[in-house]
Order: C-alpha cells, then structure tokens, then sequence
C-alpha cells in the first residue's frame, strides 16, 4: 500500500500497515519526516520548531512512545497556567477559577453554539478576565475568538491547570524517527501530484520522478494542500467540499537565547496574543533559551513577523525584563508560509464547521488521515497518531 504524507498521522499509518504484514511505501514532499513535528538544535538544546507540548490526556503519544522505548521528558513548564500580563490586575487564579463557571453556563444554557467571542461578550465574567480568557482560547487555538466555536471553551476547560507538560527526550522528531525505521525507507522529495483511483484497480500515484501502483493508498496530507494532488476521479462534491471548509489556524514561534538560565515559567502577552515559556532540559536542569507561541492572524500581523523577529523580540524583552536574553541567538518558525501546509492547524470555526464525517470516509481503495480528520482530537499529535492507527485498521480490514 501507498502512504502519502509522512507527518505522525501518515508513519502511524505505514507502522500499523507494516505490522498488520502489508508491505508500505511513504511518499513524502519535504526532505525529513514529522511534517509540523520539526526539532532542531539551539543554544546548545533541542528546541521545537512546531509541535512541542504532550499532555497527559495524550494517551496514544504515551503509548507508542512505550512501545518505541523513547523517553519523555518532563519540562517543568505548566501549559495549563500561564500568568495574564497586560489585562488589569487580572490573575490566572482568577481565570483558572472563571474557566469552569464559564464552561459550565455554556453548558446549561445550551449555547455552545456561538463563536467564543458572543459567549464571552455574553457572561458575567469581569471583562478583564473574560479579555484574558479569549486570549489564552485565541493563542491555543492560534484562531480568532469571532469565529471560533464556542465548543473549544468546554473542551478547553481542561487545558488550564497545574498539570505537567513533556516533550520527547532528544526532541518530538524523534517519534517520527523511530517509525520511520520500522518501514522501508521513506521516499522524500516526492510530492505526489496525481492519483488515480478505482475499486478494481487500486491507485496510481504520480510524483515528478515516478509512478507507484498499489491496491490502496492512505491519504495523510493536510485538508489545506490537498488540493495540490489531482484525484482521478475527482473527489466527490461532499469530500471535496469538506475539504474545503477546514480552516486552519495561524501560529508562530520564536525562540531567544538566555544568557543565564531561567527555571520552568509561562507569562501570557493577552493584548499580543502570543506567550512565552522557560523550561527544563532533557537532564532536569533549566534549558538556556526562551521559547515564545504566538497564535492567531491578527497576532502574527501584530508581531510583524513577516518582517522578521524584530518587534515580537522587543515585546518579549518588555514582557519579561526578569530574563538575560541573548538577542543576538534567535530563531523564528513560521508555518503560514509552509507550501506543505500553509497553517499551523486544524481550527474549530464557527461559520465553516468541520465535517468530520466526510472528511474520514474512505473512498474505494483511499483512506484518509491526518490531525484534521481526528474530531476531537484536531490540531494535536494524539489526533495526527489516532487518525492514522484508525485509516490502516481500516484499510486492514477492508484488504
Ligand atoms: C507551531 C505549531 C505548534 C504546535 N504545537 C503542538 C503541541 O504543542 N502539541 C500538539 O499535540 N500538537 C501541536 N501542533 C500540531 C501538530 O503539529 C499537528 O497536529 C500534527 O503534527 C499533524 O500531523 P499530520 O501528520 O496530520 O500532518 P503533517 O505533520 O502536516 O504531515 C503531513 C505530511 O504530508 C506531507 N505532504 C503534503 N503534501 C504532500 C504531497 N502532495 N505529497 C507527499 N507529501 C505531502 C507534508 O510535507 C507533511 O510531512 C503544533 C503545530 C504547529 C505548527
């Protein structure tokens, strides 16, 4: 079988066909695999690039993290309780507190349906507090409050907390790593461009250098470039439309060497929309470096990071005048961007919800997966690696 996309939903996808005895080729358009998964050296360390953060709720990165032997690391760093700076005198205490009550009205009220911005607008919160909070749902969700679902507040009741953060020890691309090398080499450079498909031919995918036939293929690129692949035939008008309507949030990072490590902290920037962390190193001890998230369109306009680092490192430099920057050490990942991605992730919209539904279904011998095909899951590693494992179960049982 064909694998097209080698980010973690597609090397789950090719690791769980190759240990169901199905022979796997991956074809992938960059030159690595992880796809948004991306570490790389800084200041001595490992740094993120893009998916940085495993959670405890992340049970199926847990599990093949187990089952691979690779370690994760605790970073010190409490993602779920970053302190407000820039709203009043607001607190996270104070937020953490107001997050359930909030969850909960939504809940009662039978208005999840809104945007979380008419939610807000809509209680009794604090105005401070309820700015704070759309701050920190915009940051994480790297989308607008006007659009987004107020689902994401309910859900993300849970995201705030004093629960602990971990990234793989040697950075998250070592997962990647060690499914990739339980499979025949993954062929890179190799954008598939076409792909032919029927029930009783199987498929045919077309890159710029070959041709690979196969009975069935699982398709794990993201909605937002995949029109990029000319299906033969088409995609039926529900898919392609489902396609179509995922929108993706805008993300992007920053990361600034210290001059004297700092232990683990998180400060939220709420009029910047953007926040920024300290963390430990693989051997417990504080990382020399300063990592910042900015999450939003209308955050990465206001940091002008088409422009460069320049103004997001000055307003980091007054959020925190505590640390040592090096502001000579900097590194900016951007996805927006990203001709292979072109966002950061899957966003719960209001006005173009996610036809999860469609966007599973398989199609004769295609199979499609991918963080934005993973419901609740969207947007995160755990949806990428469960999207996968669910399109080769399939595939398994349908061949
Ligand atoms: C800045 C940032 C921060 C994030 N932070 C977190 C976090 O802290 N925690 C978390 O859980 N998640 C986080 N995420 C989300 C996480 O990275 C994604 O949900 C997950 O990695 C998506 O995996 P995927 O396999 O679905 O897609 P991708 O990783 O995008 O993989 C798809 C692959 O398909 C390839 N491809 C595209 N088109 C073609 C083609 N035509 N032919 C062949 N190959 C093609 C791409 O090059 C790519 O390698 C973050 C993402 C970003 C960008």
């Amino acid at each position: 079988m064909i694998v097209i996309g080698a980010g973690f939903a597609g090397l789950a996808a090719a690791e769980a066909l190759a240990r169901g005895g199905v022979e796997v080729e991956v074809l992938e358009a960059r030159d690595r695999v992880g796809g948004r998964v991306w570490s790389v050296p800084f200041a001595g360390g490992v740094v993120e690039r893009g998916a940085e953060f495993v959670l405890p709720h992340d049970e199926t990165v847990i599990a093949t993290a187990d089952r691979l032997g690779l370690t994760l690391a605790r970073k010190g760093t409490l993602y779920g309780w970053r302190e407000p700076r820039g709203a009043g005198a607001v607190t996270i205490d104070q937020v953490a507190e107001a997050m359930p009550r909030l969850s909960a009205g939504l809940e009662s009220a039978g208005r999840a349906d809104g945007t979380v911005a008419r939610a807000l607008a809509g209680s009794s919160l604090d105005p401070h507090i309820a700015v704070a909070i759309a701050a920190r749902t915009e940051v994480s969700c790297a989308y607008g409050a006007e659009d987004l679902d107020a689902s994401v507040l309910r859900a993300g009741a849970s995201a705030f907390g004093r629960f602990d953060s971990f990234s793989f020890a040697g950075g998250n691309a070592c997962l990647a790593e060690a499914l990739a090398k339980r499979l025949p080499p993954v062929r890179f450079d190799a954008p598939v461009r076409r792909l032919s498909w029927s029930a009783e031919a199987g498929v045919r995918a077309s890159t710029e250098v070959a041709e690979l036939t196969a009975d069935a293929a699982v398709v794990a690129v993201p909605a937002s470039v995949l029109e990029a692949i000319e299906f033969d035939p088409p995609l039926p008008a529900d898919k392609y439309t489902a396609n179509r309507g995922v929108r993706y949030g805008q993300a992007a990072k920053l990361f600034v060497g210290l001059r004297a490590p700092a232990p683990p902290s998180q400060t939220l920037s709420v009029p910047d929309r953007f926040w920024c962390y300290t963390q430990l190193d693989r051997g417990a001890r504080p990382a020399p470096f300063l990592a910042a998230f900015a999450g939003s369109l209308a955050a990465l306009e206001r940091l002008e990071i088409g422009r460069g680092p320049r103004t997001w490192l000055h307003r980091l430099a007054s959020l925190r005048p505590d640390l040592a920057l090096n502001q000579q050490q900097l590194m900016l990942s951007r996805w927006d961007d990203d001709p292979w991605v072109r966002g950061a992730y899957s966003a719960r919209s209001s006005r173009s919800p996610m036809d999860t539904a469609a966007l599973v279904r398989a199609l004769g011998p295609l199979a499609f997966a991918g963080e934005h095909t993973a419901g609740e899951w969207h947007g995160l590693m755990e949806g990428a690696l469960r999207s996968g494992e669910r399109a080769a179960r399939d595939l398994l049982a349908a061949y």
